[in-house]
């Protein structure tokens, strides 16, 4: 099994989110111990800036973005679906070059939530468009709240 794993660097302490801020999580750092841990921002791979501006999928999830039927904008109005679709194909692309087995996303995420994500402020049932582009190349990520 490869011990290389691929992890949403905010997660990791890395302040990547669009508010400047990370979202830490000890206990998904402690358990990975003895990894390899690359760590990942498919919103930042996209190219998009740090802080950035709140973006979210306007209807459906991630499956919907990536076949042209949902779009995601940010909080000024901005469409930044491109720069999605970018980040996902890019964090794909490091799956793959580095051989990892494993990939662990931020759940709520609209490019990295594997079951929620946030529409209009409130948490709803869906994917992020990386965990979706993950999904349709046969990889499951797993979600870290
Ligand atoms: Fe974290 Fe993913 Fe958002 Fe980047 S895109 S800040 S890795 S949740």
């Amino acid at each position: 099994m490869s011990k290389i794993v691929l992890v949403s660097s905010c997660l990791l302490g890395i302040k990547s989110r669009y508010d400047g801020r990370d979202a830490k999580n000890e206990k998904l750092i402690k358990s990975l111990k003895g990894f390899v841990v690359i760590p990942i921002c498919p919103e930042q791979l996209g190219g998009l800036p740090t802080p950035r501006p709140a973006a979210e999928i306007q209807k459906h999830g991630g499956k919907a973005v990536l076949k042209g039927t949902a779009k995601v904008l940010d909080e000024t109005g901005e469409d930044v679906t491109a720069q999605f679709i970018r980040g996902a194909k890019e964090t794909f692309k490091i799956m793959r070059i580095s051989k990892a087995g494993t990939i662990y996303l931020k759940d709520r995420s609209p490019s990295c939530g594997v079951t929620s994500i946030k529409r209009n402020g409130k948490t709803v049932r869906g994917q992020g468009v990386t965990a979706a582009y993950l999904k349709s190349k046969g990889i499951k990520a797993k979600g870290v709240r």
